[in-house]
């Protein structure tokens, strides 16, 4: 049976990184709807014009069209075996759509990788990062020696807009919105594998293995 993987953890936990490594070892692909919207776009293909139709004014890209895209990319026989799932589904509508479609031709496993916010918090809040050299340090959890000052080459470090305190704040609590009525609605089906994402990332592979089966 093919084995479909849903892979949720919040920004800064290591999901992406998991999840190559995770495509690398089980032989399926890596499907994240990102990536499927710039191919579309890029090979103008029908659904691609559509798309650009909405984006060119300003307009969030219809579920109908998202789920389109995605089943015609996952009827394609590299995914026979089965596939990770990245970006998708955000939310209910189209975690219904996604089960309606799988019917009982597939394996779901839904993987919550988990990590603690303040965790996270200090994770990316605490970047900084070297105008110089591009090293990447941690006030929090690798603190330069001198502060303010790259521990490599003496340079300036400072904080990207990205890692900003609001930001990364604004990210988290977007992610739990996002992320809540989707962990009730697996659980409730009982595919859901809670994994503790806050080791060693080797240890969080191999659990995460294990979990798929
Ligand atoms: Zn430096």
């Amino acid at each position: 049976m093919r084995k479909v993987i849903i892979l949720l953890g919040p920004p800064g936990s290591g999901k992406g990184t998991q999840a190559v490594k995770l495509t690398k070892e089980l032989g399926v692909p890596h499907i994240s709807t990102g990536d499927l919207f710039r191919d579309n776009l890029s090979r103008q293909t029908a659904l691609g014009e559509k798309i650009k139709g909405y984006m060119d004014k300003g307009l969030l890209v219809p579920d109908a069209l998202v789920l389109d895209m995605l089943f015609d990319r996952v009827a394609k026989p590299d995914c026979d075996k089965g596939y990770l799932l990245d970006g998708f589904p955000r939310t209910l509508p189209q975690a219904e759509a996604l089960e309606k479609h799988l019917g009982d031709s597939a394996d779901l496993r839904v993987l919550n990788l988990l990590v603690e916010d303040d965790v996270i918090f200090k994770r990316m809040a605490g970047r900084l990062t070297c105008r110089h050299c591009g090293n990447v340090q941690n006030k929090f959890l690798a603190p330069p020696a001198k502060e303010g000052v790259c521990d490599r080459c003496e340079s300036e470090l400072y904080q990207r807009p990205d890692d900003k305190a609001e930001v990364v704040q604004e990210r988290l609590r977007i992610y739990h919105d996002q992320t809540k009525p989707l962990i009730q609605f697996y659980q409730q089906r009982d595919v859901l594998v809670v994994l503790d994402g806050d080791r060693d990332p080797i240890h969080v592979f191999q659990d995460l293995v294990k979990a798929i089966g």
